[in-house]
């Protein structure tokens, strides 16, 4: 088919050109004296979009998946308690990690569509008076649902309630596009991944500790091998990684660092958040719902419910196949009743409408009861008003 396929799938996400032309480099000797010159300054620079001073950055050649593992094999003992609210596929997916590598798993069920119940889980810390859970794992953009979760609050929770636990925090799809404050926020382990927010290709898993956290690696007995953090750490402090680094990749990250730090992080949580508020006000004026609830809503994927007699696979496929854009699916207890737009990272009005356009001829194609342009007026009018 001539023309782009439109990805609107919330990751991997669109890689900017000039992205891809820094990584478009002959392989090179990453024992070199000359290495150092550009991994040493990438390590310092993600603390600007991980918002840390006192904490550390690593690059693991993984995905974010991987992330959640450094964190809990790093940073805890074998069998510790740790506390997770489920109320998504990636929540899901971390807690099955987390049990699978033999963990006591205390996982709560919040309904798909909202994010952690903070009062509930200030509660359940100040019952916990052993202080038996040693981790907090908070999912802060629920990529599945579209639900963003609030891990400022989350951290004035673990305060009020006096726990001293880890603050482990998934970040894939919000670190590098939605607000994200590790050093305000008290977060001691964020877990990000190279093809969200950070607009790469998937295969790096891109984390950062706190001082905190590096001192629980200290005294913890849990066995590693590949996802030592020691062992970055003694690697890294010279500029080196303990293993073949994707050196593609990191001058790929190079790039894409220089292009958010160039845009500002705060201009880039903004253009998120216009970016997210034009496809909900498009929702709106279709008359259909987002999977979030009010207060919950994400400006990096949005999950659209379709009414009860539709599938949202027909809506998905439809897209796909006749105008070649790429959504994202309803996953498990969703398959079906939602299908997701992302828009997050290299992604602007014009580029957004798109999808919005697209997706409103793949409903129409498939019966729904919208009007024909309603969405994309809605939308170009919220984005006129509020260009700059
Ligand atoms: C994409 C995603 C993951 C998984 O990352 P992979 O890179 O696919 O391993 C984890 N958590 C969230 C919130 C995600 O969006």
């Amino acid at each position: 088919m001539a023309g782009r396929n439109h990805l609107f799938i919330p990751g991997p996400t669109n890689t900017p050109h000039e992205v891809l032309s820094a990584m478009h480099v002959p392989m090179e000797d990453h024992r070199s004296p000359i290495f150092p010159n550009l991994f040493k300054p990438l390590l310092e620079d993600l603390k600007k979009v991980f918002r840390t001073e006192a904490g550390q950055c690593f690059v693991f050649p993984a995905t974010g998946t991987a992330g959640w593992e450094v964190a809990l094999t790093n940073c805890l003992n074998p069998g510790d308690k740790v506390l997770i609210y489920r109320f998504g596929q990636f929540a899901h997916l971390w807690m099955d990690a987390a049990r699978k590598l033999g963990f006591d798993v205390e996982a709560h069920e919040v309904e798909w569509g909202k994010g952690i119940p903070l009062d509930a889980m200030e509660a359940r810390l100040k019952e916990d008076k052993n202080h038996e859970i040693k981790a907090v794992l908070a999912t802060h953009n629920e990529t599945s649902t579209g639900v963003t979760s609030d891990i400022a609050g989350v951290r004035k929770a673990m305060d009020a309630a006096g726990h001293p636990a880890l603050l482990f925090v998934d970040g894939v799809s919000s670190i590098a596009s939605l607000e994200f404050r590790m050093d305000d926020w008290g977060v001691d382990g964020a877990i990000s991944g190279s093809q969200k927010g950070f607009m790469l290709p998937a295969g790096a898993a891109i984390l950062a500790f706190s001082q905190k956290a590096l001192a629980a690696v200290e005294t913890s007995t849990f066995p590693r091998s590949f996802f030592s953090l020691k062992d970055q750490m003694n690697a890294n402090k010279d500029g080196y990684t303990p293993y073949t680094p994707s050196t593609p990749m990191l001058h790929g990250l190079r790039k894409a660092l220089d292009l958010l730090l160039e845009e500002g992080m705060d201009n880039v949580y903004a253009r998120h958040h216009r970016l997210g508020e034009g496809v909900r006000r498009a929702v709106a004026a279709w008359g259909l719902q987002i999977c979030a609830q009010p207060g919950f809503e994400s400006d990096t994927v949005t999950a659209i419910v379709v009414p009860a007699d539709k599938d949202a696979r027909h809506v998905i496929s439809t897209a796909y196949n006749k105008y070649n854009i790429s959504l994202g699916a309803g996953l498990t207890e969703v398959a079906g009743k939602v299908f997701r737009i992302g828009h997050i990272g290299d992604m602007n009005d014009v580029s957004l409408l798109g999808a919005i356009a697209g997706v409103e001829m793949a409903m129409l194609d498939n019966g729904f009861d919208i009007k024909p342009g309603s969405g994309v007026a809605a939308a170009i009018e919220y984005y006129r008003s509020t260009a700059k």
